[in-house]
C-alpha cells in the first residue's frame, strides 16, 4: 500500500524524510524548490548527498515533486512561456539528481487566447523540455485541474490530447480527487467513482497514472472551486477514498489536505481504516 502526504522541506530537502518517518508513510510529494519564485538555487553536492543518505535510510518507496505554481507552459507571452520551459527543465534535472521519479505539473492556463492555441503551446513547451532533458528518466505527470478560470486539464480528454501529441513515454498523469469532482466528475458513489476511473482508463490509461492526490472537497460537484478538505469531512465523503484505497494499492496516494491540528495523522488513519 503506497500512502503518504505532501511533506515539508523547510530547513532542508532531506527533512521530508523525517516527517515521513514520524507519519509512518512510504511515499511523499515535495516542492524541490520555493514554489512561489521563479529563481531556484541549484541543488548543491552537499544537499544531494544528504538527501540520498536520508532516502536510503528511509522506508520511502516512491518520492516525487510538484512543480512551481508559477509555471504556465500555455502562456501567450513568449517570454513567460520560455521561462516556464526553462523552469520545468530545471525541475526535471533536480528530480534526476535527487532520485525523484516524477514531477507533477498543472498543464497551464490559456488566459485571453483560445484554448486550442493554449494547448498547442503546452505541447510545444513539453516537447522542448523532454528534448532538453533527453538523458533523464524522470516523468512529467500532468495533473487534472479543477477546471477553474481558463485552466487546461479539467477534462481527461484535454490530458489525453496533450499526452498523445507530445509522443513521449516520459509523460504521465496525476489524478486529484478534489479537482476531478469540482470539474464535474461525480465520484461520490461507488458507481460514480468506478465509472470515472474506467473512463480515465479508456481515455488516459491507468498504466500512465503515476499518483493520486487524495483530497476531499469543500466545493460542490462542478463548482470549479479548488479547495481541499480533510478526508470524509467534505462533499466527497468516504466512498471514493475507500474505492481508491482498495483498488489501487500500488499507485502512490498522497494527501494535500490541511496539516493543522494533526490533519495528516488523522487523515492517514481514516484512509487506513478504509482498507478491506
Ligand atoms: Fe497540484
Ligand atoms: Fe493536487
Ligand atoms: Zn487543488
Amino acid at each position: 500500500m503506497l500512502l503518504g502526504v505532501h511533506c515539508s522541506v523547510a530547513g532542508g530537502l532531506e527533512n521530508a524524510f523525517e516527517e515521513a518517518r514520524l507519519k509512518g508513510i512510504n511515499t511523499f510529494q515535495i516542492f524541490s524548490r520555493n514554489q512561489r519564485q521563479w529563481k531556484a538555487k541549484p541543488v548543491s553536492d552537499e544537499e544531494r548527498r544528504r538527501f540520498s543518505a536520508a532516502f536510503k535510510k528511509s522506508n520511502i518507496k516512491v518520492a516525487f515533486s510538484h512543480c512551481s505554481y508559477l509555471l504556465n507552459l500555455a502562456s501567450a507571452n513568449d517570454a513567460l512561456q520560455q521561462l516556464s520551459v526553462h523552469s520545468l527543465t530545471e525541475e526535471v534535472e533536480r528530480c534526476s539528481l535527487l532520485g525523484l521519479s516524477f514531477c507533477v505539473l498543472h498543464p497551464g492556463a490559456a488566459g485571453e487566447q483560445p484554448k486550442e492555441q493554449a494547448i498547442r503551446r503546452i505541447i510545444s513547451g513539453l516537447r522542448q523540455v523532454i528534448k532538453n532533458t533527453r538523458k533523464s528518466k524522470v516523468v512529467i505527470a500532468l495533473e487534472n485541474t479543477a477546471g477553474q478560470g481558463t485552466s487546461v486539464g479539467g477534462t481527461f480528454e484535454n490530458l489525453r490530447y496533450i499526452y498523445e501529441e507530445v509522443e513521449s513515454k516520459r509523460i504521465g498523469f496525476c489524478l486529484d480527487t478534489c479537482h476531478a469532482f469540482v470539474a464535474g466528475y461525480d465520484i461520490r458513489t461507488e458507481k460514480g467513482v468506478e465509472k470515472t476511473l474506467n473512463s480515465f482508463d479508456k481515455i488516459c490509461g491507468l498504466k500512465h497514472l503515476k499518483a493520486f492526490h487524495i483530497n476531499d472537497s469543500k466545493g460542490d460537484l462542478g463548482s470549479r472551486l479548488d479547495r481541499h478538505e480533510n478526508i470524509g469531512k467534505g462533499k466527497l465523503g468516504l466512498i471514493p477514498f475507500k474505492y481508491i484505497m482498495n483498488h489501487f494499492p500500488h499507485i502512490p496516494k498522497v494527501l494535500e489536505t490541511p496539516k493543522e491540528e494533526d490533519g495528516d495523522e488523522i487523515n492517514l488513519k481514516v484512509l487506513r481504516n478504509l482498507i478491506d
